[in-house]
């Protein structure tokens, strides 16, 4: 939950419910590969204690178990073991909340996500929206560091974009600035593109109109500058592909229209 003057600049001060969605991607060789995986009840567990009680008190956090997203996908009979790929989006609690629930999945970010959410010291990591304990233990060693391990082409907008699996079916873009690192992903199905953006815009009218959050989220950012820079690309890219459906993970108004209960990898 958070006002809606939090969120963008100038709107009004009515309480707005930010949903942590996460997505599902069904390749044609690599099975189902996951983007993010929203928030856990292992929130809770690690905000218990201060100081990193300070971030439940300001996020004010609701979660259901069935609402998580291995409850969701055993509803839709798919087991933990089917997801091998993991592409973390950022480090933040409510986008990597599930990942210790797939022991055997590959994880895909930056370098730079990955060493400050890996080195940061556990008394600060907070402050950075970081709960060191929704890491898995092995973290290290199944992880892709997709800027320096893929493939990498340039796009016109947002520069350069990394070829995740090496067939040109998914690129990360690095879009910095909400958090270190942070990359949204590119994509296409067999109907339309999708660029899901993660938080470099929480709501779409701060990417169609340049609106900027109310400054006093900065403390939970990573880099203004960054940001800014990053909400300016996906600004101009969603001018120039206007049919590119650009999802922001936390903008109820996108992603009701998009989450279907059943799973139906067709319909999009
Ligand atoms: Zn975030």
């Amino acid at each position: 939950m958070a006002n809606k003057s939090d969120a963008i600049k100038g709107g009004l001060k009515q309480k707005v419910i930010f949903k942590s969605l996460w997505g599902i991607i069904k390749h044609p060789d690599k099975g189902l590969i996951l983007f993010d995986t929203g928030y856990t009840d292992r929130f809770y567990k690690e905000t218990k204690f201060y100081p990193n009680k300070i971030y439940a008190k300001l996020t004010q956090v609701t979660i259901k178990k069935e609402d998580e997203i291995k409850s969701q996908l055993n509803r839709h009979s798919i087991r933990v073991e089917d997801i091998q790929h993991i592409i973390i989006s950022h480090f933040h609690a409510d986008h990597i909340g599930g990942l210790r629930d797939f022991p055997n999945a590959i994880l895909y970010t930056t370098k730079s996500a990955f060493e400050q959410a890996t080195k940061i010291q556990n008394y600060r990591a907070f402050t950075k929206g970081i709960l060191k304990g929704l890491l898995p233990d092995d973290i290290e060693n199944r992880t892709v560091l997709i800027d320096e391990q893929s493939t990498s082409f340039q796009n016109d907008i947002l520069g350069i974009k990394y070829d995740i699996f090496e067939d040109q079916s998914l690129y990360a873009v690095p879009l910095p600035g909400h958090a270190a690192g942070q990359i949204g992903i590119l994509l296409a199905t067999e109907k339309r593109s999708y660029f899901l953006i993660a938080d470099a815009a929480w709501l779409k009218k701060s990417y169609e109109d340049m609106i900027l959050p109310n400054p006093i989220v900065k403390f939970f950012f990573h880099n203004w500058s960054d940001f800014k820079v990053s909400l300016k690309k996906v600004h101009d890219f969603h001018q120039k592909y206007p049919d590119t459906i650009i999802i922001p993970t936390h903008c109820s108004e996108t992603t009701d229209l998009l989450v279907n209960k059943d799973f139906d990898f067709n319909a999009l």
